[in-house]
């Protein structure tokens, strides 16, 4: 298998400036990066868990300190507004201080065998982790599987995004410089380099975070090789506005989860059921707040939408909006490709959206909210489930039962009620259906990232001639 060689634009979403380039890593630079880090594993699984846990405890201080440096370059690279990318540099920081404290207290079991005998489930590393990650949350979602996969004792090959390159190499070469040469290396690339890594016969655990399709190719190109696969892949996150929920409220709940980070988080929220009950004063609200939501600099009361990470992206989006458009969805707001450079759309909110519309079948991963307007509850809930993704949802209710029946009901990893964003710290959940498989975080990503051995000691027999 080649990687395709010709070189990488990126252009700044914004103003649609060329600001950087990167040549793909082909086949020799991927043989070169598995085989340093197959090299570097066999001193690195001998490190004691602590002394490994201090060099990650560094690199978090040194990413804290040129935290401005990596939020700046995220918002050129990927559009993401300055104080948005700024939370995820410092959330990668505490992610990767919390794994540094997780890892020397990631232990086995000792069993209850024979007096004589010991008896012990312990776990290891798995070798070498291929860290393949997106461009959405770009140092966040990198500093978590990489954190974990080093405090375990495993080293590290990791492919940025090709939407933001020289974010990711600056942030793993910072991590690499606290750490042994090989534990933990960078290749550049697009989706072929991404191939050659996950097909790789030297990697022992590919961990993609990204959309299905890649998700796809990698566990089919895994299963060949035997490698473990974790998969956090795209959602079609739904969210139910109950009967008795205040319009007001549930329109700010709505906007925030849809227009987030412009829509480009992972669980935002993809697709809105409200009763009919509330369904005119909540259109009426989510209209006013979207409004609220602007691309120049957020004034009082305003919050920032930064562009799109580029123009095909707004081409996915747009495409998706346009048809259900075509199909009789009515824009309340947006809807349009703005004129002017850059990746820029508008917040925008869609009614009469009718289940067949790929806006409420597929991720859309904008700025958009369609809503479908439904007679009951019970509508709303079978309709949030009949959908192949797996990721999370959020219903909006006061009603007890309702909150009950659904969060039991939901195949989904993540479900929240009455927030569209929120959790305690720790929690982890393994998607289903086409959106992934394992934790891809939290405290169980140490068990993903580890491989139990059980051990059965005694003592030797004395020799009979003695
Ligand atoms: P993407 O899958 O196109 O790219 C992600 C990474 O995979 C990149 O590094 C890319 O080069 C690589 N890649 C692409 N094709 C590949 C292949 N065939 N083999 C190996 N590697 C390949 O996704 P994206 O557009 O960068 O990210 C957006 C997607 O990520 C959305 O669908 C979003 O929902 C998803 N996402 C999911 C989570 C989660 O936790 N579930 C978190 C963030 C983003």
């Amino acid at each position: 298998m080649t990687a395709a060689t010709a070189e990488i634009e990126i252009r700044d979403p914004a103003t649609d400036e060329v600001v950087g380039r990167v040549r793909p890593a082909g086949q020799d630079q991927v043989d070169d990066a598995v085989g340093r880090a197959v090299a570097a594993g066999r001193d690195w699984a001998r490190t004691s868990p602590a002394d490994r846990a201090g060099m990650v405890k560094d690199a978090a201080a040194a990413v804290r300190g040129v935290a401005e440096e990596l939020a700046r370059l995220n918002e050129t690279e990927t559009g993401r507004p300055f104080e948005d990318g700024l939370g995820g540099v410092l959330a990668a920081a505490g992610t990767l201080e919390q794994y540094a404290e997780l890892g020397p207290l990631h232990r086995g079991r000792s069993l209850q065998g024979d007096w004589s005998a010991t008896d012990l489930m312990v776990p290891g590393p798995r070798g070498v982790v291929a860290v393949i990650t997106p461009w959405n949350d770009p140092v966040a979602v990198a500093a978590g599987l990489i954190g974990a996969a080093l405090v375990t004792g495993n080293t590290v090959v990791h492919k940025p995004s090709e939407r933001c390159p020289h974010l990711g190499r600056r942030f793993a070469d910072l991590l690499a410089s606290f750490l042994p040469d090989g534990v933990l290396t960078v290749v550049d690339g697009a989706g072929p380099t991404g191939a050659l890594l996950s097909s790789h016969a030297g990697v022992d655990v590919v961990a993609h975070v990204g959309s299905i399709a890649a998700g796809r190719a990698i566990a089919e190109a895994a299963a060949a090789t035997g490698a473990k696969v974790l998969l956090e892949n795209g959602g079609n996150d739904a969210l139910i506005v109950d009967d008795g929920v205040d319009p007001v409220w549930a329109a700010g709940q709505v906007a925030l989860g849809s227009y987030a980070n412009g829509g480009q988080v992972c669980v935002s929220v993809e697709r809105v059921y409200c009763h009919a009950a509330v369904a005119e004063e909540f259109l009426a609200a989510l209209a006013e707040e979207a409004t609220r939501w602007v691309y120049r600099p957020a004034a009082e009361g305003e919050k920032a939408l930064g562009p799109l990470v580029d123009r095909r992206q707004r081409e996915h989006v747009h495409s998706q909006v346009a048809e259900a458009l075509a199909s009789g969805a009515v824009a309340h707001v947006g809807g349009a490709v703005p004129d002017g450079a850059g990746a820029f759309y508008p917040a925008t909110v869609l009614s009469g959206c009718t289940p067949d519309m790929r806006i409420l079948r597929e991720e859309t991963f904008g700025p958009v909210v369609p809503v479908r307007v439904v007679d009951s509850f019970e509508q709303a809930l079978a309709e949030a489930i009949d959908d192949p993704h797996g990721l999370a949802a959020t219903v909006l209710t006061p009603d007890m039962a309702h909150a009950q029946e659904a969060w039991r009901a939901l195949p989904v990893g993540t479900v929240k009620i009455n927030a569209a964003f929120g959790g305690a710290p720790g929690g982890a959940a393994q998607p289903r259906g086409l959106s992934g498989a394992g934790f891809g975080y939290g405290p169980e990503l140490l068990d993903e990232m580890t491989t139990t051995k059980v051990v059965h000691i005694e003592p030797c027999p004395p020799r009979d001639d003695r």
